[in-house]
């Protein structure tokens, strides 16, 4: 007999719901996690990311009431204490995913794993059998081979920035993908001097680019450098190619790496074990089985998707064959990537899901989409004015008019972009969706403009 129904290897988003959910389900369950639990979702991505923003959003809504009838008299911000909200939020969070995993009666323990085989994983040099395991260990930052770049103080990733102890008046961000976009908008929200080096010729390469382009040219304070490749930096100062090949440099006290991250893969034994991995993760089936045995992965290791409600979404399918394999086959538990949203929670933010038109007509489908501004709704302008960024846009096939895509830039949308997700999860097509009655005032009523400004 096993030691454990099932231990899990990673206590980030994917590892700690999964443990939470199979000891719910009165499974013997050992989750292992060497760091923080909560990940790098909890400690150093999503949650103190958007605690910062929100602080900026804050200071800017402050900074800019009169034209609403509000005046706020000497609005400052203090770094130390914007810091402190972040640490206590984290702090918070992190607590409480502990308090679920007690409360689920999961067995945590804050020690290194290793995968040795199937159902057998050493802990802290002690080897542990289990009829299961799921591997949760996640992601880690790309740190590409820029002349001048290692070892240099002055250049940091994600985790370094969060933790800046004095606010820089320069940030150089290197990357313009989700990450750095977030960053820049933050810091610019804040009054630094932000420049953003990006190497393709758009922001955030997963949104339609009309979209990205738009968010780009919403975002204040920040100067984009597209179609830009850097070649070296020296101190902290960016030498960087622009788009004519001519040398440009930028000048900061602090450079963001934020090129991207690549699934943790190394130090856990995946290749001694005889789990199959590509440089793009472990590899895994729609139902989140590696090639061994009873052993799952779920989250940003499999680089399917690098998202927390994706590595949610892949614990749950795991869990759903773990505990019952045959209603989970009924039931159609499986990955459906093409209906995880993404979410960019920069000022202005923006959300979409699906297709973009580039995809669209890549997949050679003959589509028809709608771009609507957001100054069709009365609580938006109600809420910005007249010049404020806002969009959506739908994507739908031209012949069944199945909706392919929904993308948006405007207050709420990473809030309201599940009901794009279930428009597309229930292949609702256009005239589905213009029966859907949305509360007014509200800015997702852009959706149903789009969807009633889309070609007849
Ligand atoms: P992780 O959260 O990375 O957790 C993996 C855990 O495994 C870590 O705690 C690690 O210590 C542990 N571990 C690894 N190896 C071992 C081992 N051998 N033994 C024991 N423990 C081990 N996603 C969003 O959806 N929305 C956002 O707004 C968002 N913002 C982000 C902002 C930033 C700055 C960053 C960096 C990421 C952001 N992400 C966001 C991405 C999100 O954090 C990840 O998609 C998510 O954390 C993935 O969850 P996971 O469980 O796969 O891995």
């Amino acid at each position: 007999m096993s030691d454990y129904d099932v231990i899990i290897l990673g206590g980030g988003p994917g590892g700690y719901l999964a443990a939470e959910r199979l000891g719910h389900a009165k499974k013997k369950v050992l989750l292992v996690e060497e760091q923080y639990l909560g990940g790098t979702c909890l400690n150093v991505g999503c949650i103190p990311t958007k605690s910062l923003l929100n602080s900026a959003k804050l200071y800017l809504h402050a900074r800019h009431s009169e034209q609403f009838g509000v005046t706020a008299g000497n609005v400052a911000f203090d770094w130390g204490r914007v810091q402190a909200w972040k640490d206590e939020v984290v702090t918070t969070l992190v607590g409480g995913v502990g308090m679920a995993e007690r409360k689920a009666g999961v067995e945590v323990a804050n020690a290194h794993g290793t995968l040795v085989g199937p159902g057998v994983v050493e802990v802290a040099g002690e080897r542990k059998t289990a009829d299961h395991v799921i591997i949760a260990t996640g992601s880690v930052p790309v740190m590409p081979p820029i002349p001048g770049a290692k070892d240099n103080p002055a250049v940091v990733d994600s985790t370094g920035l969060l933790g800046l102890e004095s606010f820089p008046s320069r940030l150089a961000v290197i990357g313009g993908g989700v990450i750095g976009v977030e960053f820049a908008s933050l810091f610019a929200a804040f009054g630094a001097q932000v420049e953003v080096i990006e190497l393709l010729p758009e922001i955030l390469p997963f949104a339609d680019t009309d979209i990205a382009s738009k968010i780009r040219k919403g975002i204040q304070g920040v100067t984009f450098h597209l179609g830009c490749k850097v070649t070296g930096i020296e101190g902290s100062t960016v030498v960087y190619s622009d788009a004519q090949g001519v040398e440009a440099r930028t000048e900061a006290d602090v450079v963001l790496m934020a090129v991207g991250r690549r699934p943790a893969l190394t130090g856990w034994g995946a290749e001694e074990a005889g789990l199959e991995t590509t440089p793009r993760g472990v590899v895994v089936d729609d139902t989140m089985r590696t090639n061994l045995p009873n052993v799952w992965a779920v989250g940003d290791v499999t680089g399917r998707s690098l998202l927390a409600h994706a590595a949610y979404r892949m614990a749950e399918i795991a869990v759903a064959h773990i505990l019952d394999p045959a209603g989970a086959a009924r039931s159609g538990q499986v990955l459906r990537t093409q209906t995880i949203p993404w979410a960019v929670y920069s000022i202005p933010e923006a959300a979409g899901v699906g297709l973009t038109q580039a995809q669209a007509v890549q997949q050679g489908l003959d589509v028809v989409t709608a771009t609507v501004p957001l100054v069709l709704s009365g609580r938006f302008v109600a809420e910005n004015g007249l010049k404020a960024p806002g969009a959506v846009k739908i994507i739908a096939e031209k012949d069944s008019r199945v909706i392919r895509g929904i993308h948006a830039l405007g207050p709420y949308s990473p809030e309201t972009i599940w009901g794009a997700a279930a428009i597309l999860e229930s292949e609702y097509t256009i005239d589905d969706l213009r029966q859907v009655v949305f509360p007014h005032p509200t800015v997702s009523e852009g959706i149903r403009e789009a969807a009633w400004a889309i070609n007849n």
